[in-house]
């Protein structure tokens, strides 16, 4: 049997990485993560790869292997265990992390967690694997080599090649280069955000010095926003802090829970026993001696951030001497609420740093030079980049192609990539498809509900009451017209009265068998507003009749 390789998310997209590795007799899905909505997705929490795909590979599915804890590869493991019952391969932060989540949706007890060393070798099915160490934002990150009958493949899951790696341990280049001298590397998928940044990225310990200089040079608190699975920028600002005699209070939920469960793990170390200091104390000690570190660099509305800047948080408000740090990228379609956060800051009397103007951010993904090294070490026959857009996998493909790999190709969620006897062949592609996650609901809210939303949120809804008699059709209450987000300006009186001589005559249009039947005066009703909103207000509002009978 060839081994299919579908990629089900993340492959056209930045977020919900996932991919299948199938030979017929076992089956591997490496990554199960989440992605977070872009803005018109209104009101969704966040969207996950369609498992459906895997009932037919259920009974052979042998593992979940995590390449780390970052929500793009392991938010969508709640929602994938709910169907499979697999054992979850990871190594002890990831799955540190993952546990919270777990937690949250009341599945830890049952889930099969299995922690992995980032060097460690292991069989799963007909699957020979290995991990090897992957340097990232977040610790203890690892890569994958799978051994099977069709051939060697690598998966490098996020990467950089850090030269002064925060743990010390560096991406296993060498490893990899060796494993290219011994065996043929059949395939290799690597990781493409950042191609088309040139030269290297940046050491993260370059954001350590950063801050300790901010630290020091700063007279009153300073204020850290980021995200806080970045346990190696948190364990930066808690040595840069120690350096300068300040401490630390840690804010948001995520934040205190994470730095526990990396302290627990041995991720993170305090420099100071007394480092960490309850957040009340971080309003009434001395400006100088304090660092809040905190979430909601995204400028999310109701984060942490944005309220203390508005003087609304239940602990810390902004003062005048303070200065806030947004240590993480601006994530594209945020920047409107992060620019807005910053303006609040400004307002309550801080000084802003941000990527933009200072070195207070680094990214966690290759750059050009570093996917070359990838690329010229690994030595693959095929070459299939994964994690990014579409224009980011062409882009890395391009790469690949002027290196002198020999098959470059592009693959995109769905499509099945057929290897056997070192050749990869297209198999057609899966219909895989993707939830919207929208509270406790999964995969109810449809395209439909999404287009609904955009149009009640940009030009509201007109709603029509109306009651008439089940026997003789006449009209026993209404028609009542309330409405929202529609008419703001003056005459929307006028306009409401009109709208109601519209129904009253689509009613009176209507014969006496249609005033009996609601749907059909329903469907009258709405045809007539919209037209009158079109043509008086050039809008197009969310109609919505409400005809009951009596
Ligand atoms: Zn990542
Ligand atoms: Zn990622």
């Amino acid at each position: 049997m060839p081994l299919r390789v579908v990629p089900l998310g993340g492959l056209g997209e930045i977020g919900m990485n996932s991919m299948l590795f199938d030979d017929g007799e076992s089956a591997l899905l490496i990554d199960a993560g989440l992605m977070f909505p872009d803005d018109t997705m209104l009101g969704i929490d966040y969207v996950i790869p369609d498992f459906g795909v895997l009932r037919e590979v259920a009974n052979r599915l042998k593992g979940l292997l995590l390449t780390h804890g970052h929500e793009d590869h392991i938010g969508a493991v709640s929602f994938l265990l709910k169907e499979f019952d697999v054992p979850v391969h990871g190594t002890p932060l990831t799955l540190g992390l993952l546990r919270h989540r777990l937690e949250e949706q009341g599945l830890d007890g049952a889930a099969r967690l299995v922690p992995i060393g980032r060097t460690e070798r292991f069989r799963l099915g007909g699957f020979d694997i290995e991990a090897f160490p992957a340097c990232h934002s977040i610790p203890d990150g690892v890569g994958f080599i799978l051994r099977c009958g069709e051939g060697v493949f690598v998966h490098t899951g996020d990467f950089k090649i850090d030269p002064r790696p925060p743990d010390g341990v560096p991406t296993a280049i060498a490893r990899l280069s060796r494993l290219a001298s011994e065996e043929k590397v059949t395939a290799l998928f690597s990781d493409s955000t950042n191609v088309e940044r040139e030269g290297y990225s940046l050491p993260e310990a370059f954001v350590g010095e950063a801050l300790s200089e901010i630290f020091g040079e700063a007279k009153g608190r300073v204020l850290v926003a980021m995200f806080s699975s970045n346990i190696h920028r948190i364990q930066g600002v808690l040595s840069a802090a120690a350096r300068h005699g300040r401490r630390v209070a840690l804010c948001g939920r995520s934040m205190v829970r994470n730095v526990a469960t990396a302290l627990e793990l041995g991720c993170m170390k305090l420099p100071r026993p007394d480092i960490l200091l309850p957040l009340e104390e971080a309003e009434t000690l001395p400006g100088r001696s304090v660092v809040v570190l905190t979430t909601g660099s995204q400028g999310e509305p109701r984060s942490a951030l944005t309220l203390m800047a508005l003087g609304e948080h239940k602990h810390i408000r902004v003062r005048e001497g303070d200065t806030a740090v947004l240590s993480s990228k601006f994530i594209p379609g945020n920047e409107r609420a992060i620019a807005s956060v910053i303006n609040h800051l400004f307002l309550a009397g801080a000084e802003v740093l941000h990527e933009k103007i200072s070195e207070v951010h680094v990214s966690g993904h290759a750059s050009r030079e570093e996917l070359k090294i990838m690329i010229d070490r690994v030595r693959p026959k095929y070459f299939i980049p994964v994690h990014g857009d579409p224009r980011f996998l062409f882009r890395h493909r391009n790469l690949a192609r002027e290196m002198g790999v020999p098959h470059p190709e592009v693959a995109l969620n769905g499509d099945v990539l057929e290897f056997s006897g070192g050749e990869m062949a297209r198999a057609g592609k899966l219909a895989v498809g993707r939830f919207f996650v929208d509270g406790r609901g999964v995969g109810d809210v449809e395209s439909f509900v999404l287009k609904d939303r955009y149009q009640l949120s940009q030009v509201g809804m007109v709603m029509v009451v109306l009651a008439l008699s089940s026997t003789t059709g006449e009209i026993l209450y209404g028609p009542e017209i309330l409405t929202r987000g529609v008419l703001t300006e003056n005459g929307s009186e006028a306009s409401v009265e009109e709208a109601r001589g519209i129904v009253l005559k689509t009613w009176e249009e209507s014969g006496v068998e249609a005033r009996k039947d609601p749907t059909e005066i329903q469907t009258d009703i709405r045809k007539a507003l919209r037209r009158y909103f079109n043509k008086r207000l050039e809008r197009k509002p969310v109609i919505l009749p409400v005809v009951l009978e009596l």
